[in-house]
């Protein structure tokens, strides 16, 4: 490992490079055991040449955002974790679109789109991942989603290439992704939205985050809502009437405030938390013939 660690290094001064980073600090779960190499790109290049470099000398590689939706197994992940952050993350508003790099967080876009007065992204204030993974999940909350606002994106193609594609190419449904069945990485995307009142768009993110701050266990670390929702039923009400609010698993527990939140109390482990998971999902498959998916994304090794 050593050796490619410092062919890494050689072959990609531009990066910033990290050995054997844990992931608990990188994940919102604040789980996970460390990646052998971290790597932070600066351009859509560097990420092309990083992963061309992976395949070449046959080490597994994935891209992290802000970690919000991911559980990353206690021994770590035995490659190159590639970390689209803060230094892919320039936005540019033009007018009533905006062209941002994949590493912004949704939270800042969000708040620049209020400042130049832009509406249609109010319900995605609250959520805390960057806009590289909300677009990797379709993310989307309070009746708005990804799907409703973008119109183009900029990728990294499985065969290498770096392309822009049309949104309707990205196969956007819900919590899915062209990039999740084709492997597209995601590099800068462009957004339409629409004029509004700045003040209107403020009133109208605060009181989104007013009811996630009511509703969701947002003191603990999670990923969110840990399961999709079953066609016709909601997941957090299956988990609540097959009676496992509060249910736990070492460190890792059911949220009594909201069942759809597997939350981490303190010193929990992803061995845990994907044990409780694997758990509630047979209750409720016991209880009402349901079959719960994970909406929460696993990687690395248990
Ligand atoms: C408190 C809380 C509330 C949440 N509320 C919501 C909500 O209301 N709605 C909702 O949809 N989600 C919600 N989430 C989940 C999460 O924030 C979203 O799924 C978010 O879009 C994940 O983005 P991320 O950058 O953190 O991705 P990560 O967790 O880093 O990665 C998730 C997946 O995306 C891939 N990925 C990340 N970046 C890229 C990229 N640039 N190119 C290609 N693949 C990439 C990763 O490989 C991984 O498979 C919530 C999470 C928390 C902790």
């Amino acid at each position: 490992m050593e050796n490619w660690t410092e062919q890494l290094r050689q072959a990609f001064p531009g990066a910033e490079i990290r050995e054997q980073e844990p992931m608990s600090r990188h994940t919102s779960f604040q789980v996970g055991g460390p990646a052998a190499v971290w790597a932070e790109p600066g351009t859509g290049e560097e990420l092309a040449e990083l992963q061309a470099f992976c395949r070449q000398h046959n080490i597994p590689c994935a891209l992290v955002g802000r970690g919000s939706n991911l559980l990353v197994g206690d021994k770590g992940y035995p490659g190159v974790l590639i970390h689209i952050g803060e230094r892919l993350s320039r936005c540019q508003v033009e007018g009533t679109e905006i062209w941002a790099e994949a590493g912004i967080s949704l939270g800042a876009l969000a708040r620049k789109a209020c400042g130049a007065g832009l509406s249609g992204l109010e319900f995605a204030a609250g959520i805390p991942g960057s806009l590289g993974g909300a677009v990797f999940m379709n993310a989307g909350a309070y009746g708005g989603e990804m799907k409703d606002v973008l119109t183009e994106v900029r990728i990294l193609d499985a065969e290498g290439r770096l392309r822009w594609i049309p949104a309707e190419q990205m196969e956007l449904g819900y919590r899915t992704s062209a990039a999740q069945s084709r492997g597209y990485g995601i590099l800068e995307a462009r957004l339409r939205l629409r004029e509004g009142d700045p003040q209107a768009i403020q009133e109208r993110m605060a009181e989104l985050m007013a009811q996630r701050k009511a509703k969701q266990p947002l003191e603990y670390p999670s990923a969110g809502s840990t399961f999709k929702r079953p066609e016709g039923f909601f997941a957090g009400k299956l988990i609540q009437d097959a009676g496992l609010a509060g249910y736990s698993v070492g460190g890792a527990q059911v949220s009594a405030k909201h069942c759809g939140f597997v939350i981490n109390r303190g010193g929990a482990t992803a061995a845990e938390i994907r044990e409780l998971c694997r758990q509630v999902a047979e209750r409720v498959r016991e209880r009402f013939g349901v079959e719960l998916e994970l909406e929460v994304r696993c990687l690395g090794e248990f």
